[in-house]
């Protein structure tokens, strides 16, 4: 028999930008790789599990607890911190 526990967390977003792409997923990936720097943890959208694909463009957000991360397209949108109309 088996026990499964499940955890959620819950992370404040504290920056999600829809108005601009970042960069190309595949780029990003290279220059990490070029750099030796680890990148693991940004290959998925942070709020959907989305496995970005290589000419996908991907949204800079910051959460709490965990810094810096990306959003695919549609989670950037749906948490988008920009005030609208500013820019
Ligand atoms: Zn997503």
């Amino acid at each position: 028999m088996n026990i499964t526990k499940k955890y959620s967390k819950t992370y404040n977003v504290i920056h999600a930008i829809a108005s601009r792409s970042f960069m190309k997923f595949g780029k990003f990936m290279e220059i990490r790789k070029r750099l030796g720097m680890s990148t693991a943890r940004w290959e998925k959208c942070f709020a959907c599990n989305h496995d970005f694909a290589e000419d996908e463009d991907v949204y800079r957000g910051t959460v709490s607890q965990k810094g810096n991360i990306f959003f695919c397209k549609s989670c950037a949108e749906e948490y988008n911190t920009e005030i609208k109309g500013e820019e």
